[in-house]
């Protein structure tokens, strides 16, 4: 439709999610419009993006440094972990103010169907923190879904052994969906009534 540079960044943009092509096509036509140093601005932040961001060597959670803000941050418990799917999760339990433990990010739950098994995230990494960090209780916030489920059952199982609580959050989670379709209040609610997990001995 457009030729080079332009129909490239419409091609770009539309791959993003929730990106289509009139909106690609705006986006285009706006940054071509707007100030030099303010579309170089954008370019670079996602050079830095993908230059710059790893995981923390200790929660996996996106950071710049070897370990994220919130594991340097000495005011946490550090006796009470918070295990999520995605770093994205740790904003929305953050959003609640119910929680000043630190974090656990999986890389998202087990999967079986799509090749996705304990060796896929970041579990026995999770259980090598119970002992050296002095872990007391993880509290499972994987999505309320059935993977997520399966997730929590899974880790509850395997660290039954050694000393820690498990909990989960309490029901009034939006069933079936992510845990960011929940406002802060629910959430906040469903922390506050965590339940332990149930491994049967
Ligand atoms: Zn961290």
């Amino acid at each position: 439709m457009f030729e080079g540079p332009v129909q490239r960044l419409i091609d770009e943009l539309a791959r993003l999610p929730g990106v289509g092509r009139k909106s690609a096509q705006r986006l285009t036509f706006h940054l071509l419009n707007t100030e030099e140093v303010d579309a170089r601005r954008l370019a670079q932040a996602i050079v830095d993006l993908r230059e710059q961001v790893r995981l923390c060597r200790r929660c996996f959670n996106v950071t710049a440094e070897e370990e994220c803000a919130i594991c340097r941050d000495l005011r946490r418990d550090t006796t009470v972990l918070c295990v999520v799917e995605r770093a994205q999760d740790i904003v929305v339990v953050e959003r609640t103010q119910e929680f000043r433990g630190r974090y656990h990010v999986l890389g998202g739950h087990l999967s079986p169907i799509d090749g996705i098994g304990p060796d896929q995230l970041k579990l026995a990494e999770l259980e090598r923190r119970i002992p050296t960090e002095g872990i007391k209780e993880l509290i499972i916030a994987t999505n309320p879904t059935l993977e997520g489920d399966t997730t929590a059952m899974w880790i509850a199982r395997k660290v039954k052994d050694l000393g820690v609580t498990v909990t989960r959050l309490a029901s009034g989670l939006p069933v079936g969906g992510d845990l960011d379709y929940a406002d802060e209040i629910t959430l906040g609610r469903a922390l506050k009534g965590r339940m332990e997990i149930p491994t049967g001995q």
